[in-house]
């Protein structure tokens, strides 16, 4: 059978089992839109592009070099270090950002203080504090979506023993931006035994005059780290490349947790032909624009309300039960993203392409002809 065909045969078999009469024929529509490599991946932050061509030939350059341990740190960090114009001394180097998470919180928090931070958010770094005695004092979100700085800065302040403060900005999964001088007061103002781990995946995709990096702190307070990746604007997820950004003398705490022979070669080689690759990032940046745009367009039309977004995903209300509703996009072939308590009467996409953008608007559409959002 061909792939079409098949596709097509699948997607009337889904709705069947989904009991829908009316919504095969608006569906089939959309399906011959559908990249022939498999399913519309809205659901892990992705970048929809793939990886930078200069970044793929090197890693193909580089193949014979497969049986030997990794090189070529020093000149990733170099080129790291003249990016961001700090010492070499200041970056730690792992196998995605989320290893940097592990480092930082199992350095500096574990193994019995606290970690304060925002609900929701990213989940790497509570996940981390797992196998420790380390107590997570959640806070809320403001009700903009912001961090609730008060109130986390109230449960750090009655923590006993070493304190982490994990801030993730934008916030994942709400992509809404917590104000960088808001930030700055409380770093400014804060013990310097309190360390604050400031995540900044999504810095690239951020066009907002309230918001700039943490990472002017890292010279003067050793109690300030910043990390960020290489999976997203840079669409390395799959390689996994991230890093830190400290006071070399945090750094040297914090790199005893690293795995020994991190990153991996690829990554390596990868990392450094991405940073000379700025067209490729102008591109994934101008798609994401596009695609976001398709998307606020949709939400619009159904009424869907959404949180506008500082990143390359979108935290949109659904009616109905999440998990229902992601079955039923899984049944069509699009991946949309996981469940963040308590926000489950949303979902998170991912952006993707323009013209998975318009299957995903056409297949939401015939939801709400369903009835399902
Ligand atoms: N931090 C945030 C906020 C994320 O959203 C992600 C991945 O989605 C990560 C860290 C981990 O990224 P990686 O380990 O791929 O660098």
């Amino acid at each position: 059978m061909q792939r079409r065909t098949f596709l097509r045969t699948s997607i009337a078999a889904g709705l069947m089992g989904a009991g829908s009469t009316t919504l095969a024929p608006r569906l089939l529509d959309a399906a011959p839109r559908r990249p022939p490599e498999g399913p519309i991946r809205l659901s892990s932050n992705e970048n929809p592009l793939g990886i930078s061509p200069r970044a793929r030939q090197a890693i193909i350059d580089q193949m014979g070099d497969a049986n030997r341990y990794p090189r070529g740190r020093e000149r990733l960090i170099e080129a790291l270090a003249t990016k961001h114009g700090m010492p070499a001394e200041t970056f730690v180097v792992g196998a995605g950002s989320t290893e940097v998470l592990k480092m930082a919180v199992q350095a500096l928090a574990a193994p019995s203080g606290t970690l304060v931070l925002a609900e929701p958010t990213y989940e790497d770094a509570p996940w981390y504090a797992g196998p420790f005695d380390i107590r997570l004092a959640k806070v809320p979100l403001a009700s903009d979506y912001a961090h609730d700085l008060e109130r986390m800065r109230e449960a750090a302040h009655a923590a006993t023993g070493p304190v982490l403060v994990y801030l993730c900005n934008p916030n994942n999964p709400t992509g809404t931006l917590t104000p960088s001088a808001a930030i700055d007061a409380w770093i400014e103002s804060a013990p310097e035994n309190m360390y604050f781990l400031v995540d900044e995946a999504y810095y690239d995709y951020v066009r907002d005059t309230r918001y700039w990096s943490a990472v002017k702190w890292v010279p003067e307070r050793p109690n300030v780290i910043v990390a960020r990746t290489f999976s997203k604007v840079y669409g390395m997820a799959g390689i996994r490349l991230g890093y830190a950004m400290t006071h070399p003398e945090t750094a040297q705490r914090v790199r005893r947790f690293r795995v020994r022979n991190n990153a991996n070669h690829f990554a390596i080689v990868a990392g450094l032909a991405s940073l000379q690759d700025a067209a490729f990032v102008r591109q994934s940046l101008e798609v994401n624009e596009r695609g976001k745009a398709i998307l606020y367009g949709t939400l619009e039309d159904l009424g869907l309300e959404y949180l506008p977004t500082h990143t390359n995903f979108v935290m949109h209300r659904i009616s109905g039960e999440l998990q229902a509703y992601r079955r039923r996009m899984r049944e069509l072939g699009i991946w949309v993203g996981r469940p963040f308590p308590p926000m489950l009467d949303h979902c998170r996409l991912s952006i993707g392409t323009p013209a998975e953008m318009e299957t995903f608007a056409e297949v939401l559409r015939s939801f709400r002809n369903e009835g399902w959002v």
